[in-house]
């Protein structure tokens, strides 16, 4: 199969999340992946939102490759390039969702179906989910439906990083904190609650709160930011509610139940959180014998061979990495990083034929092909 050809394929298929579902593009992947022997079994969080978990059976923890079907909407600028043309120029394949990540999707479908008249000892498993945009949707569905994801012993999330291993990033925690008082007339402030007073109040303490955690080497310490104040009607009332917008960066060592305790507690009870986003991150040891196969696949198949890094965004293993119990799991994908929801987004030919190949060594490595 040709991995370049299905990318554009797959780019020709609107998935625009929310407008745009994943159904046609999880059942084009389906039948490619039932048709090398694969079961496929396909997930709906919502009409036409569409997961897929195509398993091959082995004995011991399967390999997942993991990646999402959505993208991100086309912006306000115009495209020199049509976004839904899969148009190839110049060494490079155009179109929305070209490195973010339909690349990633068919260079993972294009491998699977390398191995399929292979004998592998053990289980291959693909997760392809719709959804992951706007808050990994997908994927926390397939988490809390009993038995659909199976059991796995590592992963790969074929996310953009340009064919080097990532081994870790950041997880976000975003809550709304809101607090409420009792309006009186503005000329009578003393028979009233200033509600936008207490939020200062709390925005001030959240600029000195210190997190306990150890920086991470590869993905530095937490991070709090408060990004949004609203309070108050009209300057002639005392305010009965405000809320502020926190956004809290994590690493792994920061448990977000933990988190949002000790926060309450730090805040008082004249404050009410209520988490909008809540992904953990993601980190495994460089040491770990899954990284180390990893890079050595990379590195035979790219000849670089570089220290495995970080990633900015959060991905779809904030959700199935601790679904599956903590595997290692490493970000490899033909995308660009720098090129995601970008307009003209774009990927290179030559990472995409790469990838196919480093997969097919991963899971021959893994799996004992
Ligand atoms: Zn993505």
């Amino acid at each position: 199969m040709n991995a370049v050809e299905l990318t554009r394929e797959l780019v020709r298929i609107d998935t625009i999340n929310p407008v745009s579902p994943e159904r046609p593009c999880a059942e084009r992947v389906g039948r490619l992946l039932e048709n090398a022997g694969f079961a496929v079994a396909k997930y709906e969080f919502a009409p036409g939102r569409t997961s897929l978990v195509a398993r091959r059976a082995g004995s011991g923890p399967a390999l997942c490759f993991a990646g999402h079907l959505d993208t991100v909407p086309l912006g306000a600028a115009q495209w020199k390039h049509e976004p839904f043309g899969g148009e190839l120029s110049g060494g490079n394949l155009y179109g929305r969702g070209s490195s973010d990540m339909k690349s990633g999707i068919a260079a993972m479908v294009a491998a699977a179906v390398e191995l399929a008249h292979k004998p592998l000892r053990k289980g291959l498993t693909l997760v392809l989910v719709a959804g992951e945009e706007t808050g990994c949707e997908g994927a926390a569905h397939l988490a809390r439906t009993h038995g659909a994801l199976g059991e796995a012993g590592a992963m790969i999330v074929g996310e953009p990083t340009g064919n080097a291993p990532v081994i870790g990033h950041k997880g976000a925690l975003w809550l709304r904190a809101r607090t409420r008082g009792i309006t009186a007339h503005g000329s009578m402030p003393e028979k009233g609650e200033n509600a936008v007073v207490k939020a200062a109040r709390a925005v001030l303490a959240l600029s000195e709160f210190r997190f306990h955690a150890t920086p991470d080497p590869l993905l530095g310490g937490p991070t709090l930011n408060v990004g949004t104040f609203h309070g108050g009607l009209n300057v002639n009332s005392v305010p009965d509610e405000a809320s502020i917008g926190i956004d809290i960066r994590t690493i792994p060592a920061v448990r977000h139940a933990e988190l949002r305790r000790e926060l309450e507690r730090y805040l008082g009870p004249d404050v009410e959180l209520t988490p909008l986003v809540d992904l953990e991150g993601v980190r495994t040891a460089e040491e770990d014998p899954f990284v180390h196969a990893v890079r050595e696949a990379v590195a035979a198949v790219t000849g670089e061979r570089s220290a495995p890094g970080a990633a900015t965004y959060f991905t779809d293993a904030s959700v199935l990495t601790p679904a599956y119990g903590g595997i290692p799991t490493v970000v490899l994908g033909p995308g660009e990083m720098a090129l995601c929801h970008q307009t003209d987004e774009y990927c290179r030919v030559q990472r995409v034929e790469q990838a196919v190949a480093a997969y097919v060594e991963i899971a021959r490595a893994w799996c004992g092909a």
